[in-house]
């Protein structure tokens, strides 16, 4: 349920209700709107019965919400939640680019490939340390000696480094380096994890689990936003379907079905979504027509190399190529890049 403030509640209103809402036990989440505050109650609303809410100072009406995410669904939160990091913002107007190699595997490959895209005016530099490879013999990333190779990238360029954590530890430790912290397809409904990102402040990408619906999705978002932290950013990576051509199904009808059910910026990462490198530039200028609010795209200086998911690595050159195409398709949708 929310509670839906009047535009002219004051300060001492919305602090009441609040409290007598934490004294009946309720979980409390305030959302600041620009025209008027929103508060979501969690917990068995069958308490308010013989409470009428609406008779206090301040509150407008009481909203019941029918969906299981309520954290994430826009009636908490009806303008779009812009994310804040650094001097990058995800959510508004601009098309945030997050790009880099799949693993870091050595200083060398991610310094390069990181004064490479600071040079071609990317925001936020990507490389797992830690990788949930699908085979226990793949490689599995160089853990804390990667996220110090990231930091020092980040130290030389001022990109923002965005690294995944794949179980509690690793979430720690990642976060003691990185500015945002991804969850993975794989772990998208490790709810203990989850709830470990929602305890810490640091901005979250959340993939979309591999046969997750936009449903399960979202409750995963809710399971971070339960815990206090709001800052997510959700990303589409593909599905698995019957068609095995491409390495998963990018749904690009999610972005704007995610964007109609929540206030949480949506991004697209057509390389695990298509498996392709060739099939990257187009499924990007789809996505930011569907409404994207950034893209996350794999890069390597050498992708036959690449110790993992080179098939869909972009090289320097074709990702240069892609800026343009992102900077084209961004300007003509009014969009900045
Ligand atoms: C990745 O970003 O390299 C990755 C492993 O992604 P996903 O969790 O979407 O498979
Ligand atoms: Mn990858």
């Amino acid at each position: 349920m929310v509670i839906v403030m009047k535009p002219q509640a004051r300060k001492e209103d919305i602090t009441g209700v609040e409290k007598l809402l934490k004294s009946m036990g309720f979980d409390v989440h305030i959302s600041e709107g620009s025209e008027r505050t929103i508060i979501g109650v969690i917990g068995d609303k069958r308490l308010l019965a013989d409470t009428p809410l609406e008779l206090l100072p301040g509150v407008d009406r009481m909203v019941h919400i029918v969906e299981p995410y309520k954290l994430a669904g826009r009636a908490f939160h009806p303008e779009n939640t812009v994310i804040k990091i650094g001097n990058e913002e995800i959510g508004g107007n601009k098309v945030a680019v997050m790009a880099g190699p799949c693993a870091v595997e050595s200083g060398e490959q991610l310094l390069n490939t990181a004064r490479f895209l600071k040079s071609q005016g990317v925001g936020f530099l990507r490389g797992g340390a830690f990788k949930p490879r699908s085979s226990p013999y793949s490689f599995q990333g160089l853990e804390e000696d990667g996220l110090k190779i990231l930091a020092e990238a980040r130290d030389e360029t001022g990109l923002l480094l965005v690294s995944e954590a794949v179980s509690e530890r690793t979430l720690e430790l990642a976060a003691k380096y990185v500015d945002v912290i991804q969850i993975g397809a794989r772990n998208m409904q490790n709810f203990a994890l989850l709830r470990e990102a929602g305890r810490m402040k640091l901005p979250v990408v959340l993939k979309r689990g591999l046969s997750a619906t936009i449903e399960e999705w979202l409750n995963a978002a809710e399971y971070i936003m339960n815990e206090g932290n709001y800052n997510i950013i959700l990303c589409e990576r593909g599905i698995r379907t019957f068609e095995t051509y491409t390495r998963n199904t990018l749904d690009l009808s999610s972005i704007p079905s995610v964007k109609e059910l929540s206030h949480l910026p949506v991004i697209a990462d057509p390389s695990h979504g298509t498996g392709r490198w060739n099939l990257v530039a187009p499924m990007s200028r789809a996505a930011i027509a569907a409404g994207t609010d950034g893209l996350l795209v794999e890069v390597h200086p050498s992708p036959k190399e690449a110790l993992s998911d080179g098939p869909q690595s972009l090289n320097f050159t074709s990702f240069a190529r892609l800026m343009d195409d992102i900077r084209n398709i961004a300007g003509f949708l009014g969009r900045e890049s």
